[in-house]
């Protein structure tokens, strides 16, 4: 482990990384990451595209479900693992992040320049007029809509369990673009069976093909969508660290590979190549126990 580690820490050490995040980087939040490892009993498989646009049922379930959920999202804060990115970056280590996850948390932990491949679950879109609001404008409008329907669920799940019976879902009623006033509104990220927009895959290879290493952290790289870029970097000779609990689709690219939780890691890795903590501010640090 310490050599693996060692291994790790000279890779993040030399510079030029480009981070490769995905839904482990934020479990530490309280965000559920259901590919890994507490996730194993995913009880509802992803929407997709087609369904949530063509399926007025399915699009009612969604937003009645991530009306309960989004309160998880919204409450969440960075973790350790993020605030170790953001120091790393800070320190000059880090040439371009990627991530996966649509939480927003790597800018919240003070990252800057992140490109979001699947897009963020605080802005909608309207599918119509193209116009994009916040998602907290819509929570108010959904909230409106449905008086009492979080608190009536509330007494079925109390820990905010977004596993709604179908019945719960019977009466939601969703809201359309109040700019145009009939558009279908979808949160702004991509949904299964829809592709990343060409421009931001783009972005995305051209900030791996000039790293010097790729970290991984915490995806299992099950889709495509992700792992395409470790599989270039892999082609092209770029070394591939990953830092992730279990294994992943990517082990077999990897220069290193570090089974462990994130946050620990993660700040362990920052405090060897990027200094003290303390050097990206005060608050970045507050209540983070002692490095490991
Ligand atoms: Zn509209």
């Amino acid at each position: 482990m310490r050599q693996i580690f060692d291994a790790l820490t000279r890779l993040v050490g030399a510079g030029d990384v480009v981070v490769l995040s995905g839904a482990g980087l934020s479990t530490e939040s309280g965000i559920p990451d259901y590919r890994g490892p507490s996730g194993a009993a995913r009880r509802h498989t992803p929407m997709t595209y087609q369904a949530f646009t063509r399926d007025p049922d399915a699009r009612r379930r969604y937003w009645a479900r991530s009306h309960l959920g989004w309160r998880l999202i919204a409450r969440a804060a960075p973790n350790a693992g993020h605030r170790a990115v953001a120091r790393l970056q800070h320190a000059g280590l880090v040439s371009g992040i990627i991530t996966q996850n649509v939480d927003g948390l790597h800018t919240a932990a003070g990252s800057t320049g992140v490109i979001e491949l699947h897009g963020r679950l605080d802005e909608v879109v309207c599918l119509d007029c193209g116009n994009l609001t916040s998602r907290e404008e819509l929570d108010r409008r959904l909230r409106e809509a449905n008086p009492g329907f979080a608190a009536r669920v509330a007494q079925v799940n109390p820990d905010g369990d977004v596993d709604l019976p179908d019945e719960g879902v019977a009466g939601f009623r969703t809201v359309d673009c109040g700019i145009c006033g009939t558009g279908m509104l979808k949160p702004d990220v991509v949904f299964f069976g829809e592709t990343v927009p060409a421009p931001r895959v783009a972005d995305c290879f051209a900030l791996v093909e000039a790293a010097r290493a790729v970290l991984v952290l915490g995806s299992s790289l099950t889709v495509m969508s992700g792992r395409r870029f470790v599989i270039r970097a892999a082609k092209l000779g770029i070394p591939v660290a990953i830092v992730n609990q279990g294994p992943t689709r990517g082990d077999g690219h990897a220069t290193v590979a570090v089974d462990g939780p994130l946050g620990e890691v993660l700040s362990a890795v920052a405090d060897r190549v990027a200094g003290p903590a303390a050097a990206v501010g005060s608050d970045v640090v507050a209540g983070e126990p002692a490095a490991v």
